[in-house]
């Protein structure tokens, strides 16, 4: 990310409580976060401590200045095995097969929200 989105991700950390120095280890690992790649609360959580609840927050505050934007990633119930990610629900499938374990399921049920950057 460039230094502009992230001086805008800097003024929308409150959800976080994050003393200066945690705030700056977080500036500086999205910082290699590209336009395209995927963000996960748990990898907030992981970084700052914060619970998911908090990062999923900070995370939706990144979607509503246009930084981020949601996206569905697609976990076979049966191996927990990541099958896919799709950018709207509207494109997830009524029925999925697992290409891991041969499992036949409803992919709806099964997609969890991670957000995708949409802004450099
Ligand atoms: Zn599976």
């Amino acid at each position: 990310m460039l230094q502009n989105t992230l001086l805008k991700i800097e003024h929308n950390m409150s959800s976080l409580k994050l003393q200066p120095p945690e705030k700056r280890k977080l500036v500086e690992i999205l910082s290699y976060y590209q336009k395209n790649s995927y963000l996960y609360p748990g990898t907030i959580q992981r970084h700052t401590g914060a619970s998911l609840d908090e990062s999923y927050i900070f995370l939706k505050e990144l979607e509503k200045i246009g930084i981020l934007e949601k996206a569905y990633e697609v976990i076979c119930p049966n191996c927990n095995g990541t099958l896919d990610i799709y950018d709207s629900l509207n494109e997830i499938p009524d029925s999925i097969i697992c290409n891991n374990c041969d499992h036949e399921f409803h992919p709806f049920n099964y997609a969890l929200v991670i957000f995708k950057v949409i802004n450099e």
